[in-house]
């Protein structure tokens, strides 16, 4: 493969930028490769500046669930754009989508977006902390909730990776309320309620893990956090940020019938462009300024070319059988891609139209699962699937993601060079 002007790029990129990227994962680092600049996108496809094209199932990590550049939101995003690109002024397109959103997610009485999901979660957890009087959060091990500091105990995605449990440059004092215990296990829970209940704010998780692999929890386990967050007067957060308007159209919460009492949104809601936002049960969501004590504010948050991206890709979510088909030729596909990894020490774990390969001889239920698994192993073909021009999400703690515009051809030949791949790995 051609990767010249690639090469050049990120030479070029590593004199201005630390590491030549913006986002740690970009740069390919965890997978032994060197990263690729892109030129364009379109459907499920990308094309880097050496003209090769790839089929990608990373999706600008999970955002693009109707795949690239689909004219649709970009005739809306066009249309915006000729009005200004942003006021600092109320307009009539954040209430549609907040609308939209409150309408969509069973849960969701009041909404606010923001532009990052980092930015979700650190205001979904203020509220929490507002609104209970309470200070301690209470995460999962392997769950990857931005990049605040208080978040960044034992981390997913991109910060799996550190040797640390979390980020230099945090004090310690900034993370003394932050507990993290392994996912899954009722008896860790039961255990941080008992010593902790009374002064736990709040509860954070993805329903499904996605940044640390895919996880999916029982749905018991789901149920058993709603209950035991209602006993102790904590409250229960799902951070959505993959798995909202993803895992169905109200996101994992509808998926499983639970009902959190704070969601986080990021991804799919901004359709390509900076949009996040975290909502709510109303009486919570009234502690915000200006209503209420709790602070939280920003210059771009609700800006207009992003909600019109937003609108027309939660309308386009809309039709009928939109997650149905996603889901049928999902689960055509992970069928096939177990039959062809049988007998291969690789688990596929795989929920809705998302899907991690681990290079495991067992199931893979929690973190520590996850960081036994063969890493090396999960390069090795990550890179004989990049000389083939397939683009998977480039860490083994990763989700990839299958969208609307996937064809039965890209699949298929997707299978195929999966086949190539795990021979002799
Ligand atoms: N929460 C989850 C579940 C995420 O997956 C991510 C990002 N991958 C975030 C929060 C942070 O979002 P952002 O990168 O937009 O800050």
């Amino acid at each position: 493969m051609q990767r010249t002007l690639s090469e050049k790029a990120y030479k070029e990129a590593l004199r201005y930028i630390p590491g030549g990227v913006n986002s740690p994962v970009r740069a390919l680092r965890n997978v032994g490769a060197a990263p690729l600049f892109v030129k364009k996108a379109d459907k499920a496809t990308f094309t880097d500046v050496d003209g090769n094209k790839f089929i990608d199932f990373c999706l600008s990590w999970g955002v693009f669930i109707l795949g690239h550049n689909h004219p649709a939101v970009k005739k809306a995003v066009k249309q915006a754009v000729d009005r200004g690109s942003s006021y600092g002024i109320p307009t009539l397109v954040e209430t549609e989508l907040a609308r939209m959103v409150t309408e969509i997610v069973p849960s969701i009485e009041k909404v606010r977006f923001v532009s990052s999901g980092t930015e979700a979660v650190m205001s979904a957890v203020r509220v929490a902390r507002g609104f209970t009087g309470r200070n301690i959060l209470l995460k999962f091990d392997g769950c990857y909730h931005g990049h605040a500091d208080h978040l960044l105990v034992s981390a997913g995605s991109g910060a799996a990776g550190l040797k640390s449990s979390s980020s230099a440059g945090v004090p310690a004092d900034f993370v003394r309320h932050t507990l993290s215990i392994p996912f899954n296990d009722t008896e860790a829970l039961h255990q941080a309620f008992k010593q902790y209940g009374p002064d736990i704010a709040a509860v954070i998780l993805e329903p499904v893990a996605a940044n640390m692999g895919v996880v999916t929890p029982p749905i018991e386990y789901l149920r058993e956090l709603r209950q035991i967050t209602l006993q102790y007067g904590s409250l229960l957060i799902f951070d959505e940020v993959i798995t909202g308007f993803r895992l169905s159209l109200g996101g994992a919460q509808q998926r499983f019938d639970i009902r959190p009492d704070l969601t986080t949104f990021g991804k799919i809601i901004g359709g390509g462009y900076p949009a996040a936002a975290f909502g709510g049960r109303a009486d919570i969501m009234a502690v915000l300024a200006p209503d209420g004590p709790v602070y939280q504010a920003g210059t771009l948050s609700g800006n207009p070319v992003a909600m019109a991206a937003g609108i027309q890709t939660l309308h386009e979510l809309q039709q009928p059988g939109f997650y149905l088909n996603l889901e049928t030729k999902s689960n055509q596909f992970f069928g096939e891609l177990k039959d062809l990894i049988q007998g291969k020490d690789i688990v596929l774990n795989h929920q809705g139209s998302m899907f991690t390969l681990f290079f495991s001889d067992h199931e893979i239920r929690n973190f520590e699962d996850v960081r036994n698994s063969d890493t090396e192993r999960f390069a090795a073909f990550y890179r004989r699937l990049l000389e083939q021009k397939i683009y998977f999400s480039p860490s083994p703690y990763e989700a990839h993601f299958i969208s609307q515009a996937h064809t039965a051809e890209q699949l298929e030949k997707t299978l195929k060079a999966v086949k190539k791949a795990i021979v002799n790995l």
